[in-house]
């Protein structure tokens, strides 16, 4: 289980709904997470899998691993 800064955070990276199985697709999910890299992005809704690598939560403004450190 990773541990996400905030709730925030956590549900909407979690977050998988009913109408897109795949995350890329939904308005409502706005933050990627990579596992692999230990970063997050914005998603960029383009019918694509572009995101961009944000270093601090626009939540609550934490700074995030970005998989380049
Ligand atoms: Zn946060
Ligand atoms: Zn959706």
């Amino acid at each position: 289980m990773t541990k996400h800064c905030c709730e925030m955070m956590r549900s909407n990276v979690e977050n998988i709904c009913d109408m897109h199985p795949d995350r890329f697709d939904c308005p409502d999910c706005l933050i990627y997470y990579s596992e692999n890299r230990d970063s997050y992005g914005l998603i960029i809704h383009d019918g694509g899998h572009s995101v961009i690598t944000i270093s601090y939560c626009p939540w609550c403004a934490t700074k995030l691993p970005n998989g380049l450190d």
